[in-house]
């Protein structure tokens, strides 16, 4: 099978998601083909979105002006899958707090900006993820901290007491960066259907 996934393309880390994306399909015997998002129309062929991080004022004027807002909220209305890092976190989000920052209400949670680089700019932390069996080792880089958790959401790492990755139906949110190491397990979580250590233990029951 192969699997065609969207990268948003305005700003960010967006050949690292690729090749992440490439990587975990890779795990599965999947091919994957990765389209960069500029404009509106390449959403709707997509099976899967990423949002990377980068600046969420520049990302979510950008996206409206060019009409992919809307795509991307149709997409995850018809239940098919999104992962939002960092800024794109901020901007799938109910509320950011911040009214230079339009978000899309993808993900029942409200974040604060920049609130882990009040303490720290930037840092890497082992994190225990639920549904991964080891630490993942998460950078985090002028992170977003999640404030406000609505009833539907998974939360799935917590760093410092606070949620820094969490799961609301299709869509799967990071306060950190998984593109910058060559760990794809989060691509993966977001991407695939199952954990990673679920589909380790069917397999070890083959
Ligand atoms: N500080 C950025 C913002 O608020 C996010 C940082 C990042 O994506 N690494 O948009």
């Amino acid at each position: 099978m192969t699997l065609t996934a969207g990268v948003l393309a305005v700003q960010g880390d967006v050949s690292e998601h690729a090749e992440a994306i490439e990587r975990a399909a890779a795990a599965h015997g999947e091919d994957a083909v990765v389209h960069e998002i500029r404009h509106a129309g390449t959403v709707p062929e997509c099976d899967v979105l990423l949002m990377p991080g980068g600046e969420s004022t520049t990302i979510s004027k950008t996206i409206a002006e060019e009409g992919i807002d809307e795509e991307i909220i149709a997409h995850v209305a018809a239940g098919k899958p999104v992962l939002a890092t960092c800024a794109g976190l901020i901007v799938a989000s109910r509320d950011a707090g911040d009214e230079r920052v339009p978000t899309l209400d993808l993900l029942d949670v409200t974040v604060e900006r920049n609130a882990f680089g009040r303490q720290r700019d930037s840092f890497q932390a082992p994190l225990d993820v639920a549904g991964l069996d080891a630490p993942f080792p998460a950078v985090f880089i002028r992170a977003p901290v999640i404030a406000d958790v609505g009833d539907g959401v998974d939360v799935l790492a917590s760093w410092d007491g606070r949620p820094v990755a969490v799961r609301d139906g299709p869509v799967v949110g990071t306060s950190f960066h998984p593109e910058l190491t060559e760990d794809s397990r989060i691509h993966d979580l977001a991407f695939f259907e199952g954990t990673p250590a679920e589909r380790d233990a069917a397999a070890a029951d083959d």
